[in-house]
């Protein structure tokens, strides 16, 4: 492991509240060490770029189309955040009663833990991806949406893929990967897997992994420990295929 990584490596398992027990040793050596390019936020930050409003507008325009049930309980629509023409695309599963009062996704318990874990390999919502889900509205009680509201929200994460052309898709949990892969296999066979999104109508295809959902981490700590796997396998992805971030 390089030494980048081990201190990334420690820094992941503090911030997820597990201890090493060799933080202290690490630290000292890292100490004089200069922060590597890699995990460089200093970007600046460019949400969304002139020629974007148009297709944002669109994507407003289908989803205000949509004859979703969810719509009438929910406060708030939720739709995306991050940088707008990332060449990274996160997609989620559905907000919940955070992302519904304030109308971002990935703003509670999960999204700060996503930002936790991705902030250890220099990605930046703010900076270096967009993120997403496949539902709009709050299921009430955070239930799974149904087939039938997945199926009447997924031509629009469709058409994002289809607009931004990513180099990468992440899935976040069961209900993205299995809509978007079409597969009925779950997520503890799909991570740490080359994965691919294949659009046919529109002659796509768009490499593809698929990550726990940080809400399953929260319910489930001890699953937090494969999850470094999961970043680096991203992390190096990455730097393999030279997309920016
Ligand atoms: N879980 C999701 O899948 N999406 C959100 O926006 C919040 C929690």
């Amino acid at each position: 492991m390089k030494v980048k990584n081990i201190k990334s490596f420690i820094d992941f398992y503090s911030s997820m509240g597990i201890s090493l027990g060799i933080e202290k040793i690490e630290r000292k050596n890292l100490s004089n060490l200069k922060k590597s390019n890699d995990l460089d936020t200093s970007k600046s930050e460019n949400c969304f770029t002139k020629d974007s409003t148009n297709d944002l507008k669109e994507i407003y325009d289908r989803i205000l189309n949509l004859d979703c049930n969810l719509k009438d309980i929910a406060t708030n629509m939720v739709l995306n955040d991050g940088k707008f023409d990332s060449d990274i695309i996160f997609v989620g599963e559905a907000p919940g009663a955070e992302e519904d009062k304030l109308g971002k996704p990935f703003v509670g318990q999960a999204g700060k833990l996503l930002d936790q874990m991705l902030n250890c390999i220099g990605l930046n919502r703010k900076i270096n991806f967009y993120i997403t889900n496949i539902v709009f509205w709050r299921p009430p009680g955070n239930r799974t949406p149904s087939k039938n509201e997945i199926n009447t929200c997924l031509p629009i994460t469709k058409f994002h893929i289809k607009i931004f052309q990513p180099k990468l898709i992440v899935f976040l949990g069961n209900v993205a990967t299995k809509s978007l892969l079409k597969t009925e296999e779950g997520i503890s066979k799909l991570r740490g897997k080359k994965l691919e999104y294949i659009d046919e109508e529109n002659n796509l295809r768009v490499p593809a992994i698929a990550f726990f959902h940080p809400a399953y981490l929260l319910r489930n700590p001890i699953e937090k420990k494969k999850v470094w796997e999961d970043l680096i396998g991203l992390h190096n992805y990455l730097k393999d295929e030279d997309i920016r971030f």
